[in-house]
């Protein structure tokens, strides 16, 4: 059998049910190699040792009684640093919130013990989950593990590093804008984000409400199957959550492309793409209609508006919703000479958060000003509404969208990060799915010649997850990119 933490998590599931290995095991090769390797990849912010090896030892004894929660019972898994996971701290990232113990914990995290995975710990990503590129942590820098000299994507690169260097067995991201989807292709693993929904913010720390939403990341779409079972459903604690029926196994036994309509939207495939992308991208659609699938060309018309109205919105509700993080209400106060609060707020405020959380602030508060609202945050508005009626007049003509995940492979480390432009670009094909609400999956297609992942996206109309991952899942019976491991090495380039 391959040693215990290279199983991707499907396999490490069967080698659970056969009994070949116990979660105890599981969970101690990921705590060491969380030891080897964490201080080169800077995956995590918080370990818990304990708890983990305290619920691998609760779940073989279920196991050994016969019984099992759910078949994720015994995974070890992370969970990205914004949401609240009983006793660790929860820092979304920031040293605003250094330290900060949670009052409670997050429907999610609850789910997912409920089902009986193993917490292995808090994952690093970029502060406040606004960055692609995890650069943005105020903590540590993190790594790609197939080039350690370019990042692992963001804002959940932390999970996807992680799970690409097989330090978890699954992961829990969050997914406002891509932030699941592009790290995931950066790393080479799955990555799917839900229907707005159909998973509870309840405990995950928000960012843009309006698009926030949980995701999750397994080497395989059979494991994101798993995992967003045991996370899908209504909560009466997020009213945003819908009462839409869970299928009994998000994988559907009788899926076929046999028919099946693929639309290729017109605008994802200009200049600007590397090449590598792109063909990997079409090799993946031509065996999907090798085995039956038919290509339809469809147009999103306003996908070229995408990237900006996503930036005035989520900056927009970036700057109210973070108003609570003054050193009053929430995260660490900071000294001050002045005698007024209004100066005690302004120091903690420009102190206590990064550069990237404070040009959000600034932007949303600029699209939100008396003289800029209607020309910013009103038309953004609008526009949202027409990318959202492009999306349902597509699903008139196609099944399932096919497009890259991202432009690019992974970038350089430092190479966007003065740049937020350049940086914003990588999320290009990705806010898409977030501003229409729409359910979307990132999957590894192939590699370039300097051997980096390279990732197809599918989408599906809202409350489609079953047809999406199964169509992955059958991808992925029939290739093995989303099954190759990175060779660590601490030699790694620019290291
Ligand atoms: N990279 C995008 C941003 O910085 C998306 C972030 C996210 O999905 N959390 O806004």
């Amino acid at each position: 059998m391959t040693a215990p933490t290279n199983l991707p998590l499907c396999e490490g599931v069967l080698a659970l049910a056969s009994g070949e290995l116990s979660s105890v095991e599981w969970t101690q090769a990921c705590l060491e190699r969380i030891q080897a390797w964490d201080a080169t990849l800077g995956c995590f912010l918080h370990v818990l040792p304990e708890d983990a090896l305290r619920a691998a030892e609760a779940s073989d004894t279920r196991r050994a009684q016969g019984q099992r929660l759910s078949p994720l019972d015994g995974v070890p898994l992370g969970v990205k640093d914004v949401f609240h996971l009983p006793n660790a701290p929860t820092t979304c990232g920031s040293r605003f919130l250094e330290g900060y113990q949670p009052p409670f914990v997050s429907s999610v995290c609850e789910s997912l013990l409920r089902s009986g995975v193993v917490p292995l710990g808090k994952l690093n990503l970029d502060e406040f989950a606004m960055g692609s590129s995890t650069e943005f942590s105020a903590y540590k820098r993190c790594r790609n593990p197939w080039d350690l000299g370019r990042t692992p994507g963001g804002s959940s690169g932390g999970c996807a590093s992680a799970l690409a260097a097989r330090l978890v067995g699954g992961a829990l991201g969050s997914d406002t804008g891509g932030s699941v989807r592009q790290p995931a292709a950066f790393c080479g693993v799955t990555g799917f984000k839900p229907t707005y929904g159909r998973v509870s913010r309840f405990g995950l720390v928000s960012f843009a409400p309006s698009m926030d939403q949980a995701g999750v990341m397994a080497h395989s779409a059979q494991g994101c199957a798993w995992l967003l079972q045991a996370i899908a459903g209504l909560d009466p604690n997020d009213a945003t959550t819908q009462d839409v029926s869970v299928p009994n196994s998000y994988l559907d036994p009788s899926f076929s492309w046999q028919g099946l309509r693929i639309g290729l939207p017109r605008e994802f495939w200009d200049a600007g793409m590397e090449p590598c992308v792109r063909k990997s991208v079409l090799e993946a659609l031509e065996w999907m209609i090798s085995q039956g699938a038919a290509q339809v060309s469809v147009s999103l018309p306003r996908q070229h508006l995408a990237l900006e109205t996503y930036l005035v919105l989520a900056s927009a509700e970036a700057f109210s919703n973070l108003s609570r993080f003054d050193g009053v209400r929430l995260g660490q106060r900071r000294q001050h000479t002045g005698d007024n609060w209004t100066s005690m707020i302004q120091r903690t405020r420009s102190e206590g958060l990064g550069p990237e959380v404070q040009r959000r602030i600034t932007m949303g508060s600029f699209v939100l000003s008396k003289d800029a609202v209607s020309d910013y945050y009103e038309q953004a508005q609008k526009v949202r509404s027409l990318l959202a009626s492009d999306y349902a007049e597509a699903w008139g003509s196609c099944d399932l969208l096919l497009t890259p995940t991202t432009p690019t492979s992974a970038f350089c480390l430092g190479d966007r990060l003065e740049e937020p432009l350049a940086m914003y670009q990588s999320d290009l094909f990705t806010v898409g799915a977030n501003l229409a609400g729409l359910p979307a999956l990132s999957m590894p297609v192939g590699f370039t010649s300097r051997g980096l992942p390279v990732a197809a996206q599918l989408l599906a109309p809202a409350w489609e997850e079953q047809r999406l991952l199964s169509a992955a899942h059958s991808f992925q019976q029939a290739f093995d990119h989303h099954l190759k491991v990175p060779v660590l090495s601490s030699q790694g380039s620019k290291l």
